[in-house]
């Protein structure tokens, strides 16, 4: 579905992201670790179209989306959930989700995919006329969350979904992602949490200083001994 070949992106004159290659195929969920500043943010920006790589080319579905702009990727399918929820906070949470189904496609069926998306948050729902601003942490992701559904997109991206979260609050996010797949979306995580979205993931990329240095599954990565003194602690 999703294909990075040797991309080089970053900032200005600042390379950041060198000869990336990665795949993402349809229904997987595919995760990349690494540390902080290892590039993973600027991954996703790249693949979304908010940076231009410098060298290399990404295709999704078949097509070569290289040069699109951000708003042209949400219009393939293509949504990214930025870190840090970025939600409106003066707006109610009612017209945060409908500012995600700007996508053409979305809009045709916002009043049915609004339906589907409050009866897979039930606590979504209850909120809806409560500003944005006045949410717990844990109730802004899941907004947040909602309103990337919006889009009705065919890959979603996370991008540090449990950034500030109790670990309860995080156990709920990755069981919220759960039920996304198994309504046939493709995911790719981005986490710092390696434990949970390792676990979560059919596939896992290891990003160090803007290189893949390991790919694998999920399972064999949580077994990898590097893996497990790097990013685990054990
Ligand atoms: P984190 O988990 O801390 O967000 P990350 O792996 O997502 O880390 P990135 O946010 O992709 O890392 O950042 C990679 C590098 O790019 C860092 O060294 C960062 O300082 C740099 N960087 C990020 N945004 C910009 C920017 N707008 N201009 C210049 N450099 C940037």
């Amino acid at each position: 579905m999703l294909k990075l070949e040797t991309i080089d992106a970053g900032y200005g004159a600042t390379t950041i992201l060198h000869d990336v290659s990665l795949d993402v195929n349809a229904g997987e969920v595919v995760t990349i670790v690494g540390a902080n500043g290892a590039g993973k943010t600027t991954t996703l920006r790249t693949i979304a179209g908010l940076i231009r790589p410098t060298s290399g080319r990404i295709l999704f579905e078949g097509r070569d989306i290289t040069r699109l702009s951000a708003h042209e990727t949400v219009d393939l399918g293509i949504t990214l959930i930025p870190e840090g929820r970025q939600l409106f906070p003066e707006m109610t949470v009612h017209e945060n989700l409908l500012m995600g189904a700007y996508r053409s496609a979305a809009r045709e069926k916002q009043a049915d995919t609004l339906e589907e998306v409050l009866t897979l948050f039930p606590r979504v729902r209850e909120r809806l006329d409560q500003n944005a601003a006045s949410l717990s942490g844990g109730e802004q992701q899941m907004v947040a969350i909602a309103r990337g559904m919006m889009a009705r997109p065919k890959l979603l991206m996370f991008d540090e979904p449990s950034l500030g979260l109790a670990p309860i609050i995080v156990a709920q996010v990755f069981a919220v992602i759960d039920t996304i797949v198994k309504t046939g979306a493709t995911v790719l995580i981005v986490e710092q949490n390696v434990f949970h979205t390792l676990k979560a993931a059919d596939r896992g990329y290891v990003l160090e200083n803007g290189e893949i240095v390991l790919t694998d599954s999920g399972k064999a990565l949580l077994a990898n001994d590097h893996v497990r003194q790097a990013y685990l602690g054990i």
